[in-house]
């Protein structure tokens, strides 16, 4: 019975989760569902369910790309159906006897032991609780197992990433004692559970339905799970590493990483972490032993706050975008700093470059810092001039008014402001009045979405080097992969900018 579902030789299935009010809409779900493994039906999303009849579901396979299974989850598990059980029972029956992949029932129905025990198709045996912090979790889990049915999914929403720990434990337990499961949180904060699950011997990813809303909040889309997260290579016991930060759907490093993951065949899988507070998902990466974390906007700073050693560059510059998990609790690193110094160096000598600055946040920081130490000749320019005064005394530099920037000549000139992300009103400006510009110059965006910005592109064309953002970003990734594996790990750069390259392709 477990072959027909794909969860019998370890690995996990993606199962896309379909609803629609009628016939038409499912036909229309089915023929975009791409990418699964598996799809199941919530037939308490029809207008009409007890009328669905044997043709019905049978044109439902004959017409799905992938094994099709069905569930009509009632009101009273947080469902639509609100009919009598019996017709609700007679109905996942007539979806059996079609040749179903699979039938999910509730374990709290009354007659879901005995569908079981009658049933010849796979049954998934699920619990929904409504609000977070299940407290009878564990004897749930254990009647589960008893009843033994092809796999058990256990699932409640999380206000936090962190109030998935319980369950992702409960899931892994079952796991381990050989039965599969599927554990994970839902909403927005449960989305990372979802893939720790895959990495903890889940049978089952529940992916976004290809058409309207998905079916429970935090579902993956199916092409994310494959081509980003690279999921059908994660195994239970796999190590993890992670991104944190608000928000990330836009990331990149998933990509990148699972790319470098695998092209090395480490058993590692890479994973972000949404979250609205920085502390919720120390404490999932904690109790899962992530080996690090990537920390994007808005926690760099933050992120110093929960370090048991600080790496000194990182103490100067007062932000981490990278943890590393150490025996005594966490080692912040800023490999922004590193990554600046060493797509510059490509292209010239640091040491005694008239360089310029825009902006003051914590990217100009980090490239501030290393190229001080490297010896450049620092000016510091930024639209809040407090901010560039602060920096520049503090690495021995010196600030300029935004009109005053084209009265002296640099030789490298660094836009470390959002000015010329896509997306932007700004998306169109440069930062920089590129006309003043005399041709020799070095000009290094940091903004990486487009890779070519409006500032590249008119310093191309007056004939300047640049370098594009994208560069920093896949050596600051480099980086991390490196403190994350230990000195020795070669990380393969160019897979990482190939992979890079793809996604920012992508969108
Ligand atoms: P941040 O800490 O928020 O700092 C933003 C800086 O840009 C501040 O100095 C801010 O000035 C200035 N700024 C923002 N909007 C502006 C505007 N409309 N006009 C003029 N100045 C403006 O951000 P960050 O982390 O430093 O990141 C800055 C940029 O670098 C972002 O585009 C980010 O994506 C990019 N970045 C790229 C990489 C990479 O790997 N390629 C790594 C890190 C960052 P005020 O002080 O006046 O607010």
């Amino acid at each position: 019975m477990l072959e027909r579902l794909g969860v019998a030789g370890g690995g996990c299935q993606i199962c896309i989760s379909l609803a629609a009010p009628d016939e038409a809409g499912l036909m229309n779900g089915l023929a975009a569902a791409t990418g699964a493994d598996l799809i199941e039906v919530r037939l308490d999303a029809l207008a009409e369910p007890l009328a669905c009849q044997d043709d019905f579901f049978r044109e439902l396979q004959s017409q799905a790309p992938v094994p099709v299974g069905f569930t009509c989850r009632p009101v009273w598990e947080g469902g639509g159906f609100e009919g009598a059980e019996g017709g609700r029972r007679d109905l996942l029956e007539r979806a059996a006897q079609s040749g179903a992949a699979f039938i999910d029932v509730e374990q709290d129905a009354d007659w879901a032991e005995a569908f079981i025990a009658d049933s010849s198709v796979p049954v998934i045996l699920s619990h929904h609780w409504q609000f977070p912090l299940p407290a009878d979790l564990e004897e749930r889990a254990r009647r589960m197992r008893a009843v033994g049915p092809a796999v058990a999914k256990l699932v409640a929403p999380a206000a936090t990433p962190a109030d998935a720990i319980p369950l992702l434990a409960a899931g892994a337990e079952l796991a381990a004692s050989g039965q599969p499961s599927a554990a994970f949180c839902i909403g927005a904060a449960g989305s990372a559970s979802r893939v720790l699950a895959v990495a903890r011997g889940a049978a089952l990813i529940y992916a976004a339905q290809p058409i309207g809303e998905s079916v429970a909040a935090g579902q993956w889309r199916p092409e994310v799970l494959r081509e980003e997260l690279r999921l059908q290579r994660w195994r239970s016991g796999f190590g993890l590493c992670g991104l944190a930060g608000d928000p990330i759907d836009h990331s990149r490093s998933p990509a990148i990483f699972n790319a470098a993951f695998e092209a090395l065949e480490q058993p590692i899988g890479y994973l972000p972490i949404s979250c609205s507070e920085l502390e919720p998902a120390l404490e999932l990466a904690e109790a899962q032993g992530l080996k690090g974390l990537s920390v994007t906007m808005p926690f760099k700073e933050a992120a110093a706050r929960y370090c048991a050693e600080l790496d000194p560059i990182a103490d100067s510059i007062g932000a981490v975008n990278t943890l590393v998990s150490e025996s005594n609790g966490w080692r912040g690193y800023n490999t922004d700093a590193g990554a600046v110094v060493s797509a510059l160096s490509e292209v010239t000598e640091i040491s005694g470059r008239r360089v310029v600055i825009l902006g003051a946040g914590g990217a100009a920081r980090a490239a501030a810092f290393a190229l001080a130490a490297r010896g450049a000749a620092l000016t510091l320019c930024n639209r809040t001039r407090a901010r560039a005064d602060d920096l520049a005394q503090r690495v021995g530099g010196k600030s300029i008014s935004i009109e005053a920037l084209t009265s002296d000549h640099y030789d490298v000139i660094i836009n470390a402001t959002p000015i010329g992300m896509r997306g932007r009103e700004d998306d169109t400006r440069t930062p920089f009045p590129v006309d003043c510009l005399r041709g020799d110059e070095i000009v290094f965006d940091f903004v990486y979405r487009p890779r070519i910005t409006p500032l590249l592109r008119d310093a191309a064309q007056m004939g300047c080097t640049v370098i594009e953002g994208l560069e920093m970003f896949v050596r600051q990734a480099a980086e991390q992969y490196k403190l994350w594996l230990g000195g020795d790990s070669p990380a393969p750069l160019d897979i990482m900018r190939l992979a890079a390259e793809k996604a920012l392709q992508r969108g």
